[in-house]
């Protein structure tokens, strides 16, 4: 039986590592909260007093860690886990931290003759205790591989982003997408509530349209992401209906920071000689300014 050494037993890694003991593997875990190593313990699986010792003998280290500083103590700190694990065994760091101190991460490992992917994770401790993550992988692809029966435990959906650090750069671009969109969202249904709609009925009209379903699958692949920015929805139209809602914002005394941010990015693209293009051509205006060589 693989045995599988798990450091950060919080409210993500708690229910990850329960569910690695489920599917069969053999568990140790170490984190500094006392109570959280007795939770894996009554999960089935063996509590660690350190990092090294979690990783004595282990096959794979998992790390599901707050932050890069601490996956960095736990590897590389006094009682890490480079004391003690053996020669091209594999790290798997869970945790969501950025793409250079992953690269960092890993070419510290590396140097020690130790593999290592990125695997963070989408979705909610919900999802965790289901063991249905989206896990976002990068790495070389036989490692990949071989860590996928230990991710098939946390996640149903297991994507191999492309290689060494695609899965922190791919968790970013994702949680950009969807940070952001929470800013968005809480301004609409203030908005929505200012004028007196029900936020219920706002949200179903908004379910059929870009608003809800986003730009990803309904009009970039019929547009921008083809090539072709000529005009099934003018971008001067387009701004033409966010300035109206910004102004009836302004009259409704409820400041919206988002969409005028927003606002902005849509006069520098009319600036720009893109208001009579399609309002996707906002891409193409970025791609064109600041990914040299690119054009739409
Ligand atoms: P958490 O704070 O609940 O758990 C972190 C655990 O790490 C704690 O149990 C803590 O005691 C432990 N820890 C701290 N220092 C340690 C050390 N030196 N050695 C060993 N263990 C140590 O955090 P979480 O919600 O489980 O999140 C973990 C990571 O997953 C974060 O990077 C977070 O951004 C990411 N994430 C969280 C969620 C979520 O819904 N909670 C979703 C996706 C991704």
């Amino acid at each position: 039986m693989k045995r599988i050494a798990f450091i950060g037993l919080g409210t993500m890694g708690s229910a990850m590592s329960a569910n690695i003991v489920k599917g069969g593997f053999e568990v140790v875990g170490y984190d500094p909260n006392p109570a959280a190593v007795e939770q894996l313990e009554t999960d089935g699986g063996v509590g660690a007093q350190s990092p090294a010792a979690a990783a004595s003998g282990a096959d794979i280290v998992v790390t599901m860690l707050p932050i890069g500083s601490i996956v960095e103590s736990v590897l590389f700190g006094e009682s890490g886990v480079v004391e003690t694990l053996r020669g091209n065994r594999l790290v798997i760091d869970m945790s969501s931290i950025s793409p250079r101190e992953t690269d960092k991460i890993r070419e510290g490992l590396n140097r020690r003759g130790i593999r290592m992917i990125d695997a963070p994770v989408g979705r909610t401790s919900h999802f965790a205790r289901l063991g249905k993550l989206l896990i976002m992988a990068g790495g070389v692809a036989a490692d990949i591989e071989e860590a996928r029966p230990v991710l098939a435990c946390m996640g149903s959906e297991i994507e191999d982003c492309g290689g060494p650090g695609m899965g922190v750069r791919m968790k970013a671009i994702n949680n950009l997408m969807s940070t952001a969109l929470n800013s968005l969202t809480a301004e609409v249904l203030t908005l929505a509530e200012a004028y007196g709609l029900s936020v219920d009925k706002a949200i179903e009209v908004m379910g059929g349209t870009p608003a809800s379903k986003g730009h990803l699958v309904t009009t970039y692949p019929n547009k921008v992401l083809k090539g072709d920015i000529e005009a099934d929805f003018m971008l001067d139209l387009a701004k033409k209906d966010l300035d109206l809602a910004i102004n009836m914002a302004v009259d409704a005394d409820v400041p919206l920071a988002t969409a005028k941010a927003a606002a902005a990015v849509y006069s520098e693209a009319q600036d720009a000689g893109y208001g009579v293009k399609d309002w996707t051509a906002l891409y193409a205006m970025y791609k064109q300014r600041y990914l040299t060589g690119s054009e739409c």
